[in-house]
């Protein structure tokens, strides 16, 4: 079987197509496909090329028709082809390439080209703003997001070939039965799913430390009214309040009080919850791990051992979290960066996650490509720095807590109320 996968990358959609085939078939399949692109002649190599950047016009329209019509029975994969170029605009330019994995630089950079192709915009203008904020960052990680919005399974389908992330055992001493989401379902995931993640590891973490995480998010999690496993609006419930999001997404939130007097300005809501710290940083990296492309696994066994409780820190560095003004999302996401550069002086791998308005910015601990471990302030401000967090209007708006604590400690949230004229 030979494999051939084509790239479609426009403006406004992305999609894959891939083709398979007996060695025999596929050659002409994949020239027949050739010939419909629009081609260059490359003097050095004496080859001719297809053209990376192509336009939809009315004849290739026509051909991918022809094309696909040809193919469609012994390949109905193919619709995906004529779907797209039927998504395109007439006339609009979209980029192709063939069995290559493109960066998150190299993407950025498609996009300016067909930004500049069907905008008529300046790349140098482009490139020159896409560098201020984030050429750092692309210089020197590969970036990846998984928000939810479409389903999506990380790892090896076949259940008998999978090695859990987290025990390093296989089919049969340990089962793959169960459905794992690779951020926890409580907090409203519910298509990410992890596939290496036995039955006995999501166990452990169901009954552990992911408590921990949904815990701490539970009182945003009651404000926005964000699902979970239930299908009923997450009501939490203290010693003196209680807070719910009612079905026409009024937040009733109350408070003990004798009745009399004035509402009170501030309280501590005191919740039925203990908690540890350090746990809901072992989950946030548990998530980061559930999804990272597997390769960077071996890098990131003794946080595999750290996730798993066998080691407990005494320091970890801290996390950035920032409260967005007027953006809020019911999926939870995750964004992972893995350093490509030879810099040690960034982080190997750090996660951004999101959840509700609130984003959490995390160096993953115990990195064997790390020399330095991030923990005091010189360290962390020689990366923090140049990172696009650090700039534009979002630069102030970080504030640093420690999640090292290890012992659980009662969870209370310090709830300030301000008035404010409508
Ligand atoms: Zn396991």
């Amino acid at each position: 079987m030979k494999k051939v996968e084509l790239k479609l990358l426009s403006l406004k959609r992305s999609s894959i197509l891939k083709l398979e085939s007996t060695a025999a078939e596929i050659d002409e399949i994949v020239f027949e496909l050739f010939s419909i692109f629009e081609k260059e002649i490359d003097y050095d190599n004496r080859k001719i090329k297809v053209k990376p950047f192509q336009k939809r016009t009315e004849v290739l329209t026509d051909m991918v028709y022809e094309y696909v019509d040809k193919y469609k029975e012994q390949m109905p994969q193919i619709y995906k082809f004529k779907k797209y170029i039927d998504s395109l605009d007439k006339d609009e330019y979209f980029c192709i390439s063939l069995n290559t994995k493109q960066n998150t630089k190299q993407i950025v950079e498609i996009f300016n080209i067909l930004e500049k192709y069907n905008n008529n915009t300046d790349t140098d203008i482009i490139n020159k703003s896409a560098d201020g904020l984030f050429g750092f960052v692309l210089d020197n990680y590969d970036i990846s997001t998984y928000n939810g919005k479409k389903p999506i399974h990380i790892g090896v389908s076949c259940k008998k070939k999978r090695v859990c992330r987290f025990c390093h055992k296989t089919y049969p001493e340990v089962r793959f039965g169960k459905k794992a989401h690779a951020i926890s379902e409580a907090l409203g995931n519910k298509s990410i799913i992890a596939n290496e993640e036995c039955d006995s590891c999501n166990e452990k973490f169901g009954t552990g430390i992911e408590n921990d995480i949904v815990a701490y998010l539970s009182f945003y999690r009651s404000f926005f009214g964000i699902k979970g496993k239930g299908s009923g609006q997450p009501k939490l419930k203290g010693a003196n309040f209680c807070i719910q999001n009612t079905v026409d997404n009024t937040v009733d939130f109350r408070i003990k009080g004798d009745g009399k007097g004035e509402f009170p300005t501030h309280i501590d809501a005191l919740t039925y919850e203990r908690i540890s710290l350090q746990n809901v940083y072992r989950v946030l990296c548990k998530y980061l791990v559930s999804v990272i492309d597997s390769s960077v696994l071996p890098s990131l066994t003794k946080t595999i051992d750290w996730i798993n409780e066998d080691i407990v820190s005494e320091q970890l560095p801290k996390i950035k979290v920032q409260i967005l003004n007027n953006i809020f999302s019911m999926q939870p996401s995750i964004s992972i960066y893995i350093r490509k550069s030879n810099n040690k002086n960034i982080p190997h791998i750090i996660g951004e996650f999101h959840y509700a308005c609130l984003v959490y910015v995390f160096v993953v601990p115990f990195s064997s490509q790390d020399d330095k471990q991030f923990l005091s302030d010189d360290e962390i401000a020689k990366y923090w720095d140049k990172l696009h967090y650090s700039q534009g209007e979002i630069k102030n708006k970080w504030t640093a807590y420690d999640f090292s604590e290890e012992d659980r400690k009662k969870l209370v949230f310090n709830i300030v109320f301000k008035e404010q004229n409508v």
